[in-house]
C-alpha cells in the first residue's frame, strides 16, 4: 500500500511539474540542531548557530512542509539522534511526521548512535574502509559497522563523500559493502566547497575519471546513484539550486541548501541527490526506475 502510494505520489508530482509548471516542495529537510557528537575534516556545521528546536517547534515546521504539498521529509543536523526537547525524542518527531501524512521519512545520521527507528530510510555517513574513514571523520568505523550489523531497520543506506582523501578506495569499499547484507545501497556524493577549496576538493577533469568508474562498476556493486544521475554528474548539466528543495535552519528557510545564493559553489556542487531528482523530473527511465526502487524499500 505504502509503494502503491508513493507511486502514486511521483506520478502526479512529475506530470504537474512538468506539464502545469507547479513548483510545489518535493523534499522539506528539517535541520533538528547543528551539534555534533564528531569533528569531521570536511564539516564545519556545527559552527552554525541553530539550538535544538522545541518539540512544538518542529510540529510547526512539518504541518508548514504538509501545507505547501511536501511530502518527503529528511531530519539533519548536526547529529539528528542528539535531537531530545523535555521527554521527546527524535522517535517522537518520525511518529508525528507519519500521522501528518508524509510518505517518506528519512534521517541523515553519522551512524554513531543506534540505528533503530521508525523512519522509512536512514542514511549513514561513512566515507571509506576503517583507515580512511577514521581519517576523515574520526575512529568511528568500527561503531558505526556495529550498529549496522546490529540493526534490524529494513531500509539502511550509505552516504560516501567522495574527496581526495577516499577516491581511490571506493571500489575496495563497493566489495566490502557487498558482503553486508544489511546495507541496501551506497549514495555517492562529491566534497562541495561549501568553506573553499581545500585538499579534499577534486577538479572536473578528477571527478570525470571517477564518476566513469562509477558508470563502469554500477551493475557490479550496489550502487544507488542512478546511471542518467552519474551520466548528468559526468557532463555537470543537471539543474541547480533545485527549487523544490527546502531546509529549514535555525528560523531561516533556504532554497535547495543551508549554502545557496553562491553561483560558484553551485557549479562546483557535489549534491547528487538532487542530479538525480532533476533526472527524475527530466523523464529519465533509469532515474525514475531507482527512485522507484529506492522508494518501495
Ligand atoms: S550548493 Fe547550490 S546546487 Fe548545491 S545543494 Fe547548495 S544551493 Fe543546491
Amino acid at each position: 500500500m505504502r509503494s502503491i502510494n508513493h507511486l502514486f505520489f511521483g506520478l502526479k508530482y512529475v506530470l504537474t511539474y512538468r506539464f502545469l509548471k507547479e513548483k510545489t516542495p518535493l523534499i522539506c529537510g528539517l535541520v533538528m540542531h547543528n551539534k555534533c557528537n564528531l569533528n569531521c575534516l570536511h564539516c564545519r556545521i556545527a559552527e552554525r548557530p541553530a539550538e535544538f528546536l522545541t518539540f512544538e517547534e518542529s510540529r510547526r515546521i512539518i504541518d508548514a512542509f504538509y501545507s505547501e504539498g511536501g511530502r518527503t521529509i529528511y531530519f539533519e543536523g548536526g547529529e539528528p539522534f542528539l535531537w531530545h526537547d523535555r521527554e521527546y525524542q527524535l522517535e517522537d518527531v518520525i511518529r508525528y511526521s507519519h500521522n501528518k501524512g508524509f510518505l517518506a521519512t528519512i534521517i541523515y545520521t553519522n551512524g554513531t548512535y543506534p540505528l533503530e527507528t521508525s523512519a522509512d530510510t536512514v542514511f549513514i555517513s561513512l566515507d571509506g574502509l576503517k583507515e580512511t574513514n577514521d581519517l576523515i571523520r574520526g575512529k568511528t568505523f568500527d561503531r558505526i559497522m556495529q550498529n549496522i550489523l546490529a540493526s534490524q531497520h529494513p531500509s539502511l543506506y550509505i552516504n560516501f563523500t567522495i574527496n581526495n582523501y577516499n577516491k581511490d578506495g571506493i571500489i575496495d569499499f563497493c566489495n566490502f559493502i557487498n558482503g553486508v547484507k544489511q546495507i541496501k545501497g551506497i549514495f555517492f556524493y562529491f566534497h562541495s566547497p561549501y568553506y573553499g577549496y581545500d585538499d579534499l576538493f577534486i577538479n572536473n577533469e578528477g571527478k570525470k575519471e571517477i564518476l566513469t568508474r562509477l558508470i563502469e562498476s554500477k551493475n557490479k556493486y550496489k550502487i544507488l546513484n542512478s546511471m542518467a544521475g552519474l551520466k548528468s554528474a559526468l557532463r555537470n548539466d543537471w539543474n541547480r539550486p533545485l527549487n523544490i528543495c527546502r531546509i529549514y535552519e535555525g528560523g531561516e528557510r533556504y532554497l535547495c541548501c543551508r549554502f545557496a545564493g553562491n553561483e560558484e559553489l553551485c557549479r562546483n556542487c557535489g549534491y547528487l541527490s538532487y542530479a538525480e531528482i532533476d533526472q527524475v523530473l527530466k523523464f529519465r527511465i533509469s532515474a525514475i526506475r531507482n527512485a522507484v526502487r529506492y522508494f518501495q524499500a
